[in-house]
């Protein structure tokens, strides 16, 4: 199938050459003459590609890109936007074009044939962007449906180990015991990294219920569900007040847990101590979970954010998808996660989250 180019300029003559040798190449050519119009037809007929003057009547071209660009459709904000210009020539505004979100920036006048390679350039890394997109949606799914259906003959392992622990322990020999602990301990190990990889398949798949919530909200759910852990591990938790922010309280509650549970998890050899705060910084809020445990060398802060990266052996239960997690969460809510920390230094965890009346979990998608 021919790909379709918008060609938008408000210069007819330029317009129509320009239209004509594409069509010459191969590709089906609609027109645009103004930005309001541009982004009409970005949406409605949704092009493989944007040809864009930045010199428009109405909308200049910058502000046309940066709406297309931040379109809730992913399929309009994907598309490929190349700048052309005759009169905006200098460094700086190529910077301003590309930092708009366009792809490329071309000064007139441009080689015809030197257009047509870039289009045919940039298509090539849409189709493999999409190809991408869609590998990554199929092994979510297999994750998903790979942990979703283990669940219920792995409880069924599980219920069945335990019952021949419960009745035997004792009657056999104790290598009989041993064998039946180690049983029970590797399927109630399989089964927590069962668990964790279907919140994982969960969390990466986004499908957020966003509103107005009180962060303290979030945080009071994933502080019951720790309540055993915190009371057995002696830690002392101190909140600052929290905002409201755009985001799905459930969610968010589990991004508490899993840090909050790590701060435990990761103690060093004193009572683990953890700080919970925020702080506004432009259009979002800065949470901190803040730790006094074994720290993380400056050279994993971003590893560890990585599916099954673990940075410590058994001694520490854990299948190292917990911080996977809290990313995709974030993430799905437009938002940004990262650690400052060092080793023996305890660790800061921070993440941002829109201010309640920002909504950025369409563009995120
Ligand atoms: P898990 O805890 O199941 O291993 P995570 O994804 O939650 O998996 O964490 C990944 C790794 O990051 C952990 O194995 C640990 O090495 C390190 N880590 C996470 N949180 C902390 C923390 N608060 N302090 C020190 N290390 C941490």
């Amino acid at each position: 199938m021919k790909a379709t180019v918008l060609n938008v300029d408000d210069n007819a003559a330029g317009r129509y050459a320009r239209s004509r040798f594409l069509a010459r190449a191969g590709f089906r050519v609609t027109e645009a003459s103004s930005g309001g119009e541009a982004i009409r037809l970005a949406r409605e007929c949704k092009p493989d590609i944007i040809l864009l003057d930045v010199n428009l009547p109405d909308i200049d071209g910058l502000q046309v890109c940066q709406v297309i660009k931040a379109d809730q459709d992913v399929s309009v904000s994907r598309t490929p936007v190349i700048f052309l210009t005759a009169s905006r020539l200098a460094d700086v505004d190529v910077v301003s074009g590309l930092d708009a979100g366009a792809d490329n920036y071309l000064t007139e006048p441009v080689e015809p044939s030197v257009l047509v390679a870039t289009v045919r350039a940039l298509l090539r890394a849409k189709e493999a962007e999409e190809e991408l997109v869609r590998m990554n949606e199929q092994l979510r799914r297999f994750a998903f449906i790979v942990s979703h259906e283990l669940q219920e003959p792995l409880r069924m392992v599980k219920s069945y180990t335990q019952l021949l622990a419960h009745r035997y322990k004792g009657n056999l020999d104790k290598e009989a015991d041993d064998f039946i602990n180690y049983t029970v301990d590797g399927v109630t190990r399989m089964q927590s990294f069962i668990r964790d990889m279907l919140a994982y398949s969960q969390a990466a798949e986004g499908g957020l219920e966003t509103k107005p919530m009180p962060a303290q909200d979030a945080l009071d759910e994933a502080l019951k569900e720790l309540e055993a852990v915190i009371g057995e591990s002696g830690a002392d938790i101190s909140v600052e007040e929290l905002p409201t922010v755009m985001a799905d309280c459930s969610r968010i509650s589990q991004v508490f847990r899993n840090l909050i549970g790590n701060a435990i998890k990761y103690a060093g050899s004193e009572a683990p101590r953890i700080h919970i705060s925020a702080k506004e910084d432009g259009g979002d809020w800065v949470f901190s979970v803040k730790d006094n445990g074994i720290g993380i060398e400056e050279k994993y802060a971003e590893q560890v954010f990585g599916l099954f990266k673990r940075l410590h052996g058994r001694e520490r239960a854990g299948s190292g998808v917990g911080l996977a997690i809290c990313r995709e969460i974030v993430e799905h809510h437009g938002g940004r996660i990262w650690v400052e920390s060092s080793l023996n230094a305890g660790s800061t965890f921070r993440f941002t989250l829109p201010k309640a009346g920002v909504d950025r979990t369409a563009a995120a998608g």
